[in-house]
C-alpha cells in the first residue's frame, strides 16, 4: 500500500523521501498539502454541505504555521487557538479573526486583550476568573464579545487517560453543578459586553467510538432545557469539540468522519426534539484528523547496537525533542526504511532517539530490512502534535518543515541553527570578564 518509486524509495505526496532528506537534511517534517485539503474537502462534503447551521474549525494546536493558516482559510474552515502565540500566528497570517475561536483553561489578561482588540469570533470561557477578566477588558475596550462556556459533561473517553478531558475531574471547563452553571449563565445574560452563545465540550482525543459524543450531547441538551425553563436562556451554539481518531499504526481502525458527525447531528436532533428545543448551530473542531496522517518525519539512522539475545537498538538523529508523544503518552508509531522499500523485513529493531533519556524510544520492535548507518527512516502519521510539541531538549535544533504541493516541496519552517538556540541569551556583564 505504501508508495514506492523505481529506485525502491518511499514516496510521499509524490516526492521521493530519500531525495527530500538529501535536499533539506534530517530530521525533517514533511507535510502534504493535498492530504490536508482532502480532509477539509471531506468535512465540507460530509458535514458542512450536508447539514444546515453547522461549522467546522481546525484545532491549530495540532500543527500551526502561517502557511497552515493560509491553507485552512482557503478551505473555508475556522481556526481554534489556545494561546496568545497561536492567536498571534493566525493574526500575522491574516486569518479572518471573526472565524477564530480562542480556547484555553488559563488565558491571561494580555492574551484576552489581544483577542478582544482583534475581534476574535468566539472566546471559549473556561472558568469564572476568566469571565471576570473578560468583563473588565471588554468594558475597557468598549467591545462586545461572543462567548461559549466550556463545560465538563462528566463523561470518560475511551483513550489514554492523559488525554481525557470530558470527565468531571478535569482542569478544563465549568463542572455541570446546577447552581453553579445557573448563576454564571444568569450573570452573563445581564452583561452588556459579553454575549453567551452557548456551550462547548471536548471529550478527549484519538476517539474511535461515536457513542461518547452522543452521551455528551444528551447531557448538554438537558442543560439547555434546564436553562431555557429556568432562565429563559436559549442556546444558539453547541460545540462538540474534536478528537476523531486517526491511523497511527495497523492497530488503529479509524472511522470515517461521517460516522462521528452523523451521530452527533442525529443525537442533537433527537435530544432537541425530546426537550422541545430549537436546533443550535453545531460546531466540530478536529485537529489531528485533518493533519495527522498528512505528515511524515524523516530521520537518518546512525549507531546500531546489537545486544545479543536481547534487542537491537537503531538510533536516529532526532527523537523525543521532535516527537515527545511516545514518551508522553506511550503513543505508537509505524515507520518505513525509505531507501530500502524492496527489501524484506527480516529483522526487528527498536528505534531510539538521541536524547540522554532512556525513555527516548520512538518505536519498540519495528520490523525492518537489515539496517545500516545512513539509512533514512520515515515515521508515519506525524503531522499532528509533533512539530507543535517540539522542544530543544539537549540543545537539539528543531527540524525544518517542508510542505509538498503538487509534488513540489517548499520550505515553510527553516531548520533551527545553533545560533537560533543562543538568540535570546544574555551573559551578565559581571560574568564576561
Ligand atoms: C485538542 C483539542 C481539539 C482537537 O483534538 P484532536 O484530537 O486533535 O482532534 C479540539 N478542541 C479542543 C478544545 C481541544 O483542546
Amino acid at each position: 500500500m505504501e508508495n514506492v518509486n523505481y529506485e525502491n524509495h518511499f514516496t510521499f505526496a509524490g516526492c521521493d523521501t530519500v531525495a527530500l532528506a538529501e535536499e533539506f537534511g534530517t530530521p525533517l517534517y514533511v507535510v502534504s498539502e493535498e492530504m490536508i485539503r482532502e480532509r477539509c474537502g471531506e468535512i465540507r462534503e460530509n458535514f458542512l454541505n450536508k447539514y444546515k447551521n453547522v461549522k467546522a474549525a481546525y484545532a491549530s494546536k495540532a500543527f500551526l504555521t502561517m502557511a497552515m493558516c493560509k491553507i485552512i482559510e482557503s478551505e473555508g474552515l475556522g481556526l481554534d487557538v489556545v494561546s496568545g502565540g497561536e492567536l498571534y500566528t493566525a493574526i500575522k497570517a491574516g486569518f479572518p479573526t471573526e472565524n477564530i475561536m480562542f480556547h484555553g483553561n488559563n488565558k491571561s489578561w494580555e492574551e484576552l486583550e489581544l483577542a478582544v482588540i482583534n475581534d476574535v469570533g468566539r472566546i471559549i470561557v473556561d472558568n469564572i476568573y476568566e469571565l471576570d477578566l473578560l468583563e473588565e477588558i471588554t468594558k475597557q475596550q468598549n467591545k462586545k464579545m461572543k462567548i461559549l462556556f466550556r463545560v465538563t459533561p462528566g463523561i470518560k473517553g475511551e483513550t489514554h487517560e492523559y488525554i481525557v478531558t470530558g470527565q468531571k475531574d478535569s482542569k478544563f471547563g465549568i463542572p455541570l453543578e446546577p447552581e453553579k452553571i445557573n448563576d454564571v449563565v444568569a450573570r452573563v445574560m445581564d452583561s452588556e459586553n459579553i454575549e453567551l452563545m452557548g456551550f462547548h465540550f471536548h471529550l478527549g482525543s484519538q476517539l474511535f467510538e461515536n457513542h461518547i459524543y452522543k452521551a455528551g450531547i444528551e447531557v448538554i441538551a438537558k442543560l439547555m432545557k434546564d436553562l431555557k425553563e429556568g432562565l429563559g436562556f436559549i442556546t444558539k451554539e453547541l460545540n462538540a469539540g474534536g478528537g476523531f481518531g486517526i491511523r497511527y499504526t495497523s492497530e488503529d481502525h479509524p472511522q470515517p468522519l461521517h460516522y462521528f458527525t452523523d451521530a452527533i447531528m442525529e443525537a442533537v436532533e433527537i435530544q432537541c426534539c425530546k426537550h422541545n428545543l430549537d436546533l443550535p448551530t453545531i460546531i466540530i473542531e478536529p485537529g489531528r484528523w485533518i493533519v495527522g496522517e498528512a505528515g511524515v518525519t524523516l530521520y537518518t539512522i546512525g549507531s546500531i547496537k546489537e545486544i545479543p539475545n536481547i534487542r537491537t537498538y537503531a538510533s536516529i538523529d532526532g527523537g523525543l525533542p521532535d516527537n515527545p508523544r511516545p514518551a508522553l503518552y506511550k503513543a505508537k508509531y509505524d515507520a518505513l526504511v525509505a531507501n530500502k522499500m524492496n527489501e524484506e523485513l527480516s529483522t526487528t529493531v527498536t528505534i531510539a532517539g538521541k536524547c540522554c533519556e532512556s525513555g527516548d524510544i520512538l518505536i519498540w520492535d519495528l520490523d525492518t530490512p537489515p539496517l545500516e548507518a545512513g539509512d533514512i527512516l520515515a515515521v508515519l502519521s506525524t503531522g499532528a502534535y509533533n512539530f507543535s510539541m517540539a522542544s530543544n531538549y539537549n540543545r537539539l535544533p528543531r527540524p525544518a518543515v517542508v510542505l509538498i504541493n503538487k509534488e513540489h516541496p517548499e520550505l515553510i519552517v527553516e531548520r533551527e541553527s545553533y545560533d537560533h538556540l543562543l538568540d535570546r541569551e544574555i551573559i551578565p556583564s559581571y560574568l564576561k570578564k
